[in-house]
């Protein structure tokens, strides 16, 4: 049996925490080291890539694999130079919601369309946690944030069905409740040839939950009841997409054959 002194011995760096108690990232770092030591995946075939934000800090510097650590939206475009580089490994990014869709959009998007063999978990809290809980682009409407304290008057991006729309191999959403889930989604992410993205719904009981009258219990407690299979939008979880398609780094290394014919 996997116990969790056998996953912080073998995968997490023993530093002093930098995560709030309550905080999913930790759950997160639990399911990423559990999925990569049941694919029994060598840890110098797997590199982690991480932006700004506190969940950038769930592989840079906790996750005991090679990582970079990079600029604010970024960790996508730096995986993308990694994959191409070196497509035998496997590469995994790990981004927060306003890392991810607000500065990183672009590279989210593009890099669901290019479908470069590179996994993306998205960790999603419905704000910027990390500067003091503004409001994002992932904030639902009416939600109150430390910015937003009369509710959001905008709408939220539902993350995966925008890299679903725009072409990615894999695409699945859930919360830190369904962890069992999680970690076999984990798995068939880096399986898979193509891009896979995972969001993943993550309690910020400092500032997300602070303004919605929750402790971290009660959110964990919201999303078993709010978030499942059978729910519409924003509040179904599952896998969306699983499917086989030619992967950016096999189709530029086809062209390289054929231009030094
Ligand atoms: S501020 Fe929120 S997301 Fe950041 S470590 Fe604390 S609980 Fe986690």
């Amino acid at each position: 049996m996997i116990t969790a002194n056998y996953i912080k011995n073998n995968y997490i760096r023993s530093l002093p925490t930098a995560f709030c108690p309550g905080c999913g990232n930790g759950q997160i770092l639990n399911a990423i080291a559990r999925a990569i030591d049941e694919l029994k995946i060598p840890k110098n075939e797997i590199v982690a890539v991480s932006g700004i934000g506190c969940s950038a800090w769930i592989t840079s510097p906790y996750l005991k694999v090679d990582s970079l650590h990079t600029t604010h939206g970024r960790p996508i475009a730096f995986a993308t130079g990694i994959k191409v580089a070196n497509p035998k490994l496997k590469v995994l990014v790990v981004s927060g919601d306003g890392d991810c869709t607000a500065i990183g959009g672009n590279h989210l998007i593009h890099a669901a369309r290019s479908n470069v063999g590179i996994t993306v978990i998205m960790v999603n809290n419905g704000i910027y946690a990390m500067t003091g809980g503004q409001v994002a682009p992932t904030t639902e409407h009416n939600y109150k944030t430390v910015t937003t304290p009369y509710g959001n008057p905008s709408f939220a991006f539902n993350a995966s069905e925008i890299v679903k729309a725009a072409g990615a191999s894999y695409v699945a959403r859930w919360t830190t409740w369904h962890l069992p889930n999680l970690i076999k989604s984990i798995k068939k992410a880096l399986n898979k040839k193509g891009f896979s993205f995972i969001e993943v719904l993550s309690p910020c009981p400092t500032y997300e939950g602070r303004v919605l009258g929750m402790d971290h219990i009660e959110m964990l407690h919201w999303y078993r009841e709010k978030f499942s299979t059978n729910a519409e939008g924003f509040y179904k979880i599952g896998e969306f997409v699983d499917i086989e398609k030619p992967e950016l780094s096999e189709e530029i290394e086809k062209i390289v054959r054929e231009a030094m014919k």
